[in-house]
């Protein structure tokens, strides 16, 4: 979005800064129109912003990063006591990042009294591109393993295939699962397979295979829909706990992972808290806009959901978790569109360091109503893109986002 009241010097000097410091040009500051005229405000980075080397100059000791607001006009500003350029009612100058997270303070003097505006940043120091592969809703490969009562976890087709493109790419998988399975769209019955039929006789294939597969909580069922948006923290964390313990019983705790998206990604603010005491550290969610609103936004209010829907991350201090925007949907991108849906992320600083890949187990089955026969193909499609352009496979749950810390 442009903003039109800068002049054409100012834009070609933002121009020459966000050159040398990742193209954060001016222009893309978010309208300040909420705020009093002449209050000061630090509008990039935004409090919560997770930051690496494409968005400043980085040295072996630090982030050189750009800080921009808006000032009383002829205020004198700093950032972390350092002088700002001043022009207008706006303020831009530099801070150095050398710990995990620093807080920025804006401080402004002149005619009227003192004030401070104060965002804390995080630095992804040790940032390298990387992409994980995200399945959501899983539980018919369990139902189905159950019921063959195969020799091998990989006799099943749907587990050989992720350990092919294991094997093929190095990939990685998140495997979110179910406690029931249902064919139908409503709530399991008595008869629905749970996953505490499952038995343990594969724990030690789960074992041999938990540096690259890995098991966690998604939901208790595909149905209801949005089961957690409104629902009390103590039924999620006590449906996360359930299928945690089968997991754990049948899979081993190697196996285990905490769970990196809850299904439907929307929770109530309470419930983020005791996730963190689950040893969630890292949600990914749609950051979608419908038309109607925010959606699959694990409830944060718009600013924030449209700075996750071209961000790759943002941290909520108050929780500690680390909000992650889903890069693509595989199962709701048609197979010669996938590179299209991936080039323009990698082109971006704010979406390029992390590929939050992504689909949905029904798609595989030949039984669902919605079953994609290139399902499998789309899915290789989007993780050989990312290997060929040297991202590297890893578990959001471990370090900053698979990154190192
Ligand atoms: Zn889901």
């Amino acid at each position: 979005m442009q903003d039109e009241r800068l002049s054409r010097r100012r834009m070609l000097q933002s121009a020459a800064a966000g050159a040398a410091l990742g193209a954060w040009g001016l222009s893309s500051l978010p309208a300040p129109a909420a705020q009093a005229p002449g209050d000061l405000k630090i509008l990039e980075p935004i409090h919560g912003a997770v930051l690496n080397h494409r968005h400043g100059r980085q040295t072996g000791d630090g982030l050189t990063i750009r800080v921009a607001g808006q000032a009383r006009p002829g205020d004198r500003v700093t950032v972390n006591q350092a002088a700002c350029r001043v022009e207008g009612s706006r303020f831009e100058g530099e801070v150095v990042l050398r710990q995990p997270e620093t807080e920025l303070v804006a401080a402004a003097e002149g005619a009227g009294p003192r004030r401070e505006d104060r965002v804390r940043v995080v630095w992804d120091r040790y940032s390298e591109p990387r992409y994980r592969f995200s399945i959501d809703d899983n539980s018919f490969f369990l139902r189905d393993i159950a019921r063959k009562n195969y020799r091998s976890l990989f006799d099943c087709f749907y587990l050989k295939m992720l350990r092919d493109l294991h094997l093929k790419y190095g990939t990685k998988f998140s495997v979110n699962i179910f406690y029931t399975a249902a064919d139908d769209a409503k709530p399991a019955t008595e008869t629905d397979f749970r996953i505490s039929q499952f038995p343990d006789r594969y724990k030690g294939q789960w074992r041999d295979n938990c540096d690259w597969l890995k098991l966690a909580f998604h939901a208790r069922g595909n149905m209801p829909d949005r089961p957690y948006q409104d629902a009390p923290p103590e039924r999620l964390i006590a449906d996360l706990d359930l299928v945690a313990a089968e997991i754990r019983r049948f899979a081993g705790e190697e196996a285990y992972a905490p769970p990196t998206v809850i299904h439907w990604g929307m929770v109530r603010r309470a419930a983020l808290a005791p996730l963190f005491d689950r040893g969630v550290r890292a949600l990914s969610g749609y950051f979608s806009n419908n038309g109607r609103g925010w959606d699959d936004n694990y409830r944060w209010d718009d600013a924030h959901s449209e700075y996750l829907s071209r961000h790759n991350a943002w941290k909520d201090f108050q929780s500690g978790i680390v909000f992650s925007r889903i890069s693509i949907v595989c199962n709701n991108v048609p197979l010669e569109r996938i590179a299209g849906v991936l080039e323009p992320l990698a082109k971006d600083a704010n979406t390029a360091e992390i590929m939050d890949l992504f689909t949905h187990e029904q798609y595989f089955w030949p039984f669902y109503f919605h079953y994609l026969p290139d399902h499998a193909q789309r899915v290789e499609r989007a993780i050989r893109w990312v290997t060929e352009r040297g991202y590297r496979p890893v578990f959001f749950h471990e370090g900053l986002l698979g990154g190192r810390v």
